[in-house]
């Protein structure tokens, strides 16, 4: 099966870690502000914008700014990344007004988990009840 080159590139590098912007990672050239998006929060290691198809009234992405294919991978690396992820989606919502009534965070995991984009993040989604169990 074909890659594409973010995996090849995930491959190569040691696993899980990468302290620079990874070339063809779309979340990568929005942290790098290659490709704009509208953004809520900036951190200096994470850094929050809104989904380009939101499916609540409130959809945040949360990213680390350094690429980790995924939250198992952030996860590994430690450091304090992955709170600090989770701290800012929580921000996120204070931001929004919607952390009284609730929220709902999401890391889409692996194919059927249904991550599209390989580069580990956190759905902030409210503003609307959330319902369970998820599609
Ligand atoms: P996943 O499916 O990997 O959990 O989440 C990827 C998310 O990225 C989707 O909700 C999708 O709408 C969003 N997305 C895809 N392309 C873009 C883009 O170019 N800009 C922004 N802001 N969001 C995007
Ligand atoms: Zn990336």
């Amino acid at each position: 099966m074909p890659h594409s080159p973010c995996e090849v590139l995930q491959q190569k590098a040691a696993p899980g870690h990468y302290d620079r912007d990874v070339p063809d990672c779309l979340f990568c050239a929005i942290a790098t502000g290659d490709i704009p998006a509208t953004i809520v929060l900036d951190g200096k290691r994470t850094l929050a914008f809104r989904d380009i198809s939101p499916q609540a009234p409130t959809h945040v992405l949360v990213i680390p700014r350094d690429h980790y294919p995924d939250v198992a991978a952030l996860a590994e690396a430690g450091g304090g990344l992955l709170d600090e992820l989770v701290g800012q989606a929580h921000q996120v919502a204070v931001a929004e007004g919607i952390d009284g009534s609730g929220y709902r965070v999401v890391f889409n995991t692996g194919r059927e988990g249904g991550q599209t984009v390989a580069h580990a993040h956190a759905h902030v989604l409210g503003g609307r009840s959330m319902t369970w169990p998820p599609g």
